[in-house]
């Protein structure tokens, strides 16, 4: 069974187990419901697959496999990115659409959960053949998309110029319908929202900033009186100015890394950055802003030579890459692909606090080693939900056809990361589940109330 499932289950489980939870579920027994209840949450309602046949450049005919899958719509239409990676599969999409649905569940976001892939490395395409695999995506998958039906946003590999060509060619194909929410994450000239492109690395950050800082400093006296690891984790951080790597140093890792950076009351001091091709260590603290700079004029890219370091006045040694994970840091961010800590490395990590920027970077197992052992993970149901949040709000703002200003965006977006943080923290630090069973809890409870509620437990 996936990681997701077990933790359903898990969370099922303990709800049932609470005479609170449904006093009204007389039409069965409450094993029935707890096992409607798994199969429903575990399942995708749909799974759409193809393969898109895209004429390249030089001629040559290619077939790229692509999918929807449509996991649950029992709060509202379905949403979710469309991720471009040569390593995506039919189960790791599966998974990360029943992860969207808990993320919107959590957060009060009224979308239920979907996701796309696109098996390629964009990379390898040229911008007209890239265009033409967007086109393609959306003539093969234009039956179940749609502003109230499902509404793909970027993920990894994808970005604004792929939301602009996919809600495009929904138009052509829907002329006079509704297209403009049809795709969230659009760039701000076609109805993007302001600040969707930072939205996820800000709000990451600001998961960490607000657990760690204000929250603890608020409730110290309580926390530091409870009998629970984590809370003892939390105080003794919050103390200090903590030390971090950022694995990944993409649109979620830069923006975060330079949120840290910026943070001038917690001062944390960012060690390392990486990316795929290279670490970047200095023991006193990296430049970020400069990084940042660099990157954004190399193709996302961080210098990999001391010439160019040098160049570039950026004091900082190149290192392994591989190397980040096992760093002597307090905070690891991991902002790159899923599955990097794992049963392999999970002994050698030395950092107590991590962040999980990126969907499912830590495995079941280590997840578990690591939670046992008192590292506080903040895991991505909570922290990473920035990007779906402000999707929300450019899919309001589009219907409304007003734009608000981005800082009136950040301050909704902080709001409403910070009302689910208020809502799961007091739990997280007043029982023995780690944060991450903590958030399933809540959001499983609310799907489950909602199908109550509408008669689909009957
Ligand atoms: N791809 C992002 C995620 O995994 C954003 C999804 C969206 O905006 O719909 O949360």
């Amino acid at each position: 069974m996936d990681k997701q499932s077990t933790i359903i289950e898990n969370s099922l489980k303990a709800i049932m187990d609470d005479e609170d939870f449904l006093p009204d579920l007389k039409a069965q027994t409450r094993e029935q419901a707890y096992n409607s209840l798994v199969s429903i949450l575990t399942t995708p309602n749909h799974v759409h697959k193809s393969f898109l046949r895209v004429t390249l450049e030089n001629g040559r005919v290619v077939r790229v496999p692509a999918f929807r899958i449509q996991h649950n719509d029992v709060l509202g239409p379905y949403k979710g990115g469309i991720r471009f990676h040569p390593s995506v599969t039919e189960d790791e999409v599966s998974d990360f659409s029943k992860l969207m649905t808990l993320k919107n569940a959590l957060h009060e976001v009224p979308f239920g959960g979907a996701k796309g892939g696109v098996v390629i490395n964009p990379k390898d395409y040229t911008v007209k053949e890239l265009n033409l695999i967007c086109k393609k995506y959306v003539q093969y998958f234009n039956d179940i998309l749609g502003p109230d039906k499902d509404i793909p946003a970027p993920d990894m590999g994808s970005g604004e110029r792929e939301m602009d060509w996919m809600m495009a060619e929904f138009k052509t194909i829907h002329p006079g319908e509704q297209y403009r929410n049809s795709f969230t994450g659009k760039s701000i000239v076609n109805g993007g929202s302001k600040g969707r492109r930072e939205s996820t690395g800000k709000g990451v950050y600001f998961s960490f900033r607000y657990l760690m800082h204000d929250y603890v400093k608020e409730n110290e006296k309580w926390l530091s009186k409870n009998d629970n690891i984590f809370a003892d984790t939390a105080v003794k951080y919050a103390k200090k100015k903590m030390s971090m790597a950022v694995q990944g140093f993409g649109n979620l890792g830069s923006v975060a890394a330079l949120e840290a950076h910026k943070c001038e009351y917690l001062q944390n001091k960012i060690v390392a950055v990486s990316d795929h091709n290279v670490m970047l260590y200095n023991e006193e603290g990296l430049d970020v802003p400069s990084l940042v700079d660099y990157a954004k004029e190399h193709d996302g890219e961080l210098p990999t030579e001391d010439k160019e370091l040098k160049d570039n006045d950026i004091a900082a040694s190149i290192k392994d890459r591989d190397d980040l994970l096992e760093l002597d840091v307090d905070v690891l961010l991991l902002a790159a692909l899923e599955d990097q800590i794992h049963e392999d490395n999970m002994e050698n990590i030395k950092a107590e606090i991590v962040i999980e920027g990126a969907n499912k970077p830590v495995t079941e197992g280590a997840d578990k080693y690591l939670s046992d052992k008192g590292v506080l993970i903040i895991p991505d149901i909570l922290a990473n939900a920035g990007g779906v949040i402000v999707s929300y709000f450019e899919w309001i703002q589009g219907r409304e056809t007003q734009f608000m200003g981005e800082e009136r965006i950040y301050e909704k977006l902080f709001d409403k990361m910070k009302n689910t943080m208020d809502t799961v923290l007091p739990q997280f630090f007043g029982d023995p589940f780690p944060l991450r069973q903590n958030c399933y809890i809540h959001a499983v409870t609310k799907l489950s109330t909602i199908m109550f509620r509408q008669g689909k437990l009957y």
